[in-house]
């Protein structure tokens, strides 16, 4: 039996998209062979890779002065290579603090580059995107996490940045609803949550920002080289690259990133309203701040071990219905439902009618 399966990533697939993969897995394509059996260089491998890339461009609509690449590493390794790449020269860049993943991606620029935190809404505990100040004019890049995973937030307007880039993390949010990928130099992902199986990281470049690395930068990690390659400066994730392909096609059918929006928010709506009423349990983000694919939310109990209690309790009976990984992140706490493309609304449904039975 398959469960519903809330986790923040790795994270649930598309059940026709698992079912492709295991009737390919040892013979993809009339190839005689497994897409983990192929040689990347080959002519069984080149179309797939092709493939992933023009879906990807097709549903993001990705400009032609945009390079795509697939790479490894993690959005972790990103918050190195972004600095690494773009800021060579100015050595200065403007981040919003908005909790864990971009304070991950300030401590990591900061190994680099001199970072100016525009604003912070650590004062309420990252319950909200806080205003955007505009950069001075001097610094290399913007950087904003447009969905934070970890604290359930996501930027409903993005900043004003002038000619400096706009920079994001879109890990928890790509091809979530419509994204104007011109109003930024730079996006980048990793796929365990919208795109497929960990192990891939999709870079979204444009392309008067590749090729300023400084000569030392490793060249695993600069741009210039992994784009003038394609992806192929050594061997990529190959099957990570097969299973995006996949999951693309898949979004295509249902439909694009319109009917994914139009789905997401109709889950998401259903999920706050279901807390706004609930007398056990709260959202603690502000309403303009609210993510769509992660909602995170606390017991209402004033006493602090009555609700670690409860959150306990919640997660180990939410599992023995068929609801699971439901506990927050370990260093945001509380709870945490992550509701990305692949989560059928019956899945939210079936999570709402578990809350509102909880007591
Ligand atoms: N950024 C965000 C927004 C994330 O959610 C995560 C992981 N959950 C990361 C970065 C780190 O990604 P990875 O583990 O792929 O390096």
């Amino acid at each position: 039996m398959r469960v519903y399966n809330f986790s923040s990533g790795p994270s649930v697939l598309p059940l026709p998209v698992l079912e492709k993969a295991a009737l390919e897995i040892t013979n993809a394509n009339d190839t005689g062979q497994s897409v983990m059996e192929m040689s990347h260089r080959s002519k069984d491998f080149e179309p797939i890779l092709y493939e992933t890339e023009s879906l990807l461009r097709e549903l993001m609509g990705i400009p032609d002065n945009y390079k795509v690449l697939f790479l490894q590493g993690g959005a972790w390794l990103q918050f190195a290579m972004v600095p690494l790449n773009l800021a060579a020269v100015k050595k200065k860049a403007v981040y919003i603090d908005t909790g864990l993943w971009s304070t991950k991606a300030i401590e990591e620029a900061s190994k680099y580059i001199e970072v100016n935190t525009g604003a912070s809404s650590k004062d309420k505990v990252y319950t909200y995107i806080p205003p955007a100040p505009p950069p001075q004019g001097d610094e290399a890049y913007y950087h904003i996490t447009l969905n934070n995973t970890g604290y359930g937030t996501k930027w409903s307007q993005l900043p004003e940045t002038g000619p400096v880039p706009l920079v994001s993390d879109i890990s928890s949010c790509i091809l979530s609803e419509p994204l104007d990928v011109s109003k930024f130099g730079l996006l980048y992902a990793g796929a365990q949550k919208n795109l497929g199986p960990a192990g891939c990281t999709v870079v979204i470049i444009r392309e008067d920002l590749i090729g300023n690395a400084p000569s030392w930068v490793p060249s695993m990690l600069n741009y210039q080289i992994l784009a003038r390659e394609n992806s192929m400066f050594n061997t990529p994730p190959c099957y990570g690259i097969y299973m995006i392909g996949l999951v693309l096609k898949w979004l295509k059918e249902q439909g694009g990133t319109e009917a994914m929006s139009k789905l997401n928010r109709e889950k998401a709506e259903l999920l706050y309203n279901c807390l706004d009423n609930s007398r056990v349990f709260y959202s603690p983000i502000e309403k303009s701040s609210r993510s769509l694919m992660n909602i995170v939310f606390f017991p209402r109990d004033e006493d602090p071990q009555k609700r670690k209690d409860q959150e306990e309790r919640f997660v180990k009976e939410a599992a023995l219905a068929g609801l699971v990984n439901l506990a927050g992140h370990r260093a945001v706490g509380g709870l945490r439902a992550s509701i990305y493309n692949a989560m059928p609304l019956e899945g939210v449904k079936a999570l709402i009618s578990f809350i509102e039975k909880f007591y």
